[in-house]
């Protein structure tokens, strides 16, 4: 079959993610869909908060004329003057309009991101763990992904970041709260790596972005806040979207951001706005781009995420398992008992339980749970989580 080499390649290295969703399928054909406990897909189970219908039903019933056409590539001027002022207020910053381009969610935008900075050859540096659809991403814009480990608290490892940087070093790519971790970098990590990336800038003489993909940034827990990557380094752009946070990930709704500091924001702008166009995306979703206009802080979820992250912090840590715990996100990334964590979460499929390997992140020894799910499959889940301990010896 004539499909390109890349492609066929990449589809070999078939997903972690789907592979086990996959098999859950099965198991759920075989004992019932309520005696499975699918840990696998981070795909929101709530739905989207009702000022969210409210506004759909709205523009339902009163149709702006004209709200299905082409628009700028940019997006509505006024659904990003909301994101501008919504950001303004979080972080203080002078954002406009003009910072601002609505994207076909997170994803869309990261490869908004990529193809208006990297040229063939370049490299993106990630911190593992890291989303697998990063290294396919990079991909896409012949750029080379370079894998720095975290250190043991999952924080960035600032020092390795700083070794890793080359000549062709373009992009820092990093993501807090993060998928898999539920990790959020802390204020002295992101103002340390900056340190790292302007030393380095000035050494090589290049240019460097820091990219922060935050989809999760509205899912955090225990009082904590993300600080602001746009305040932090003036080559920064934050890339996030509304699939988590509103629960629409269906949608295909999200933004790039760039910092009001950087010092050609006119080129980067319109950079970005011809990669959203010439990527095929054209425009982010007109009606969405409407509707996230006026939801702009609202979160749906925070109080249950975070009551079934203690759930299953709580029942991990007391049967032995070894977890940093999450501070957002829906994730949590215990230590596998046994260095194969391939064989671990294959033992795991034995009690209906479905988790994904660390390695499918670039982090073996480790396994994720995604706890986007009912509180009913946690709760039922417990019980086999500690048989699963025991047999392991925990
Ligand atoms: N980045 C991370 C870390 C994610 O976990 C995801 C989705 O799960 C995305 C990006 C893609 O988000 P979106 O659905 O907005 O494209």
């Amino acid at each position: 079959m004539s499909i390109s080499n890349t492609v066929r390649e990449s589809l070999t290295r078939s997903s972690w993610i789907r592979k086990m969703f996959e098999e859950g399928d099965q198991l759920r054909r075989i004992h019932g869909a309520e005696n499975v406990y699918d840990f696998t897909l981070g795909n929101p189970d709530l739905e989207p908060p009702a000022s969210f219908k409210e506004r759909l039903r709205e523009l339902a019933n009163h149709p702006v004329p004209g709200m299905h056409k082409y628009m700028s590539n940019a997006g509505y001027p006024e659904s990003r003057a909301a994101v501008a002022a919504y950001l303004g207020r979080k972080t203080g910053l002078d954002l406009t309009a003009n910072h601002v381009v609505m994207t076909v969610g997170a994803g869309g935008g990261l490869n908004v991101a990529f193809k208006t900075l990297l040229n063939p050859g370049d490299e993106v540096i990630v911190n593992a763990p890291y989303f697998v659809e990063y290294g396919f991403y990079a991909q896409n814009h012949q750029a080379k992904l370079t894998v720095v480990p975290s250190r043991p608290d999952f924080q960035i490892d600032t020092d390795a970041v700083a070794a890793a940087i080359t000549d062709r070093t373009k992009i820092i790519l990093i993501n807090s709260p993060n998928n898999p971790t539920g990790v959020v970098y802390t204020e002295a990590t992101l103002r340390k790596l900056a340190e790292v990336i302007k030393k380095k800038e000035a050494e090589l003489g290049i240019t460097i972005y820091l990219v922060s993909d935050e989809p999760y940034s509205g899912l955090v827990y225990d009082g904590v806040t993300v600080p602001s990557i746009l305040k932090i380094f003036e080559h920064s752009l934050l890339v996030t979207s509304h699939s988590k946070d509103l629960a629409l990930p269906g949608e295909r709704i999200g933004y790039v951001a760039l910092s009001p500091a950087n010092p050609e924001p006119g080129l980067l702008f319109d950079g970005l706005v011809f990669a959203n166009r010439v990527l095929g995306y054209v425009n982010a979703p007109a009606l969405m781009q409407r509707i996230v206009a006026e939801l702009q802080g609202e979160v749906v979820g925070v109080e249950v995420y975070q009551e079934r992250r203690d759930l299953l912090y709580n029942h991990l840590t007391g049967i032995g398992f070894d977890v940093v715990k999450p501070q957002g996100a829906f994730y949590l990334f215990p230590k596998s008992p046994i260095p194969d964590d391939v064989a671990f979460i294959q033992a795991a499929v034995k009690y209906n339980i479905l988790l994904v390997p660390g390695t499918g992140f670039g982090c073996p020894g480790y396994f994720r749970i995604a706890y986007c799910v009912s509180r009913e499959t946690i709760v039922g889940s417990l019980p086999y989580f500690t048989k699963l301990a025991e047999e392991f010896g925990l």
